[in-house]
């Protein structure tokens, strides 16, 4: 994976917007995972960002981890050259043979089985040079200014540039532009999860869309394309959706950072009590809402 290209002294979730404007002080860092926490529950984000108290390691979270290093491993092994001459069914021993042996082998069959078919498509399509990612985990890090003007319901105080930061799990270069696909582990349910999906991947686009140049070609992309499409898999029930970059996620997206910034300057961060999943929150027994509400 590659690293941070910015230093991490410049921003921090320990941000005080009073001392906005000096410019030895390190300004709001957001990545995607802390802008998705946030969302989630605003006092969560803070135990867990700002006040840094340790969160419990998941079975779901540790489950994560191995598939994402197992499907980074996989397009970082994989000869195109020795794929074109297998039969289907060789191509599809393959691509499960560059998985690890592990507890997640049933989602690495379903992932070969995924990929060996896209192999096939690109292959009849004469599309190979396009089969693997042009981004295969990488980090990308951006500047961003969050303009009082544009949010006049929100009330900033003033304008502020943000630290943008985030993992790209995997890009596809096609001939109109770049599509980037994210990996997720859990179960997908269109009407429940395509918003959140949708606010991930304008989150990535902002960052592609404002990252320097040199950023970019770094990453050996460059400027000449635009991100057009975005993508997610869950391997679980072996969903893939591909689609248009919707402009509303990106106008959704901007709100939602002006609300994060706007919670630093009130120093107000509330719950959002779900009976369902707080029970899981590794800060329930430190949660005062949980405490008065979820013993009702
Ligand atoms: S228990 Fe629920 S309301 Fe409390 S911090 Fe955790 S997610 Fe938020």
């Amino acid at each position: 994976m590659s690293k941070p290209s910015s230093n991490t002294n410049e921003y921090t979730y320990q941000w005080n917007p009073e001392t906005y404007g000096d410019d030895s002080l390190p300004i709001l860092k957001i990545t995607k995972s802390s802008f998705m926490g946030f969302k989630w529950c605003p006092k969560k984000y803070e135990f867990n960002y700002i006040e840094q108290k340790p969160q419990d390691t998941t079975e779901a979270m540790y489950q994560g981890t191995l598939v994402h290093n197992a499907r980074e491993d996989f397009f970082n092994e994989f000869d195109i050259a020795k794929a074109e001459n297998l039969s289907s069914d060789e191509l599809l021993n393959y691509c499960y043979t560059l998985f690890p042996l592990d507890e997640m082998s049933y989602m690495y069959e379903t992932i070969a089985s995924f990929e060996a078919n896209r192999f096939l498509d690109a292959k009849e399509e004469g599309t190979l040079d396009s089969f693997l990612p042009v981004i295969n985990e990488a980090t990308l890090n951006a500047k961003f200014e969050i303009r009082r003007e544009d949010f006049p319901t929100i009330r900033l105080e003033r304008d502020y540039v943000v630290h943008l930061q985030g993992i790209i799990d995997r890009m596809f270069e096609v001939e109109e532009g770049y599509i980037p696909m994210e990996l997720k582990t859990g179960k997908y349910n269109h009407s429940s999860k395509a918003s959140d999906m949708r606010l991930e991947m304008a989150f990535y686009k902002l960052l592609f869309d404002n990252a320097t140049d040199e950023d970019i070609e770094a990453l050996g992309l460059t400027r000449d394309k635009q991100i057009t499409h975005w993508a997610w898999f869950f391997p679980k029930n072996n969903v893939m959706h591909l689609e248009e970059v919707k402009k509303a996620s990106t106008t959704a997206l901007l709100k939602r950072l002006a609300n994060l910034v706007h919670a630093y300057e009130r120093g107000v961060f509330p719950t959002d009590y779900k009976p369902r999943s707080c029970p899981n929150c590794s800060y329930y027994s430190i949660c005062d809402e949980a405490q008065s509400t979820g013993w009702l």
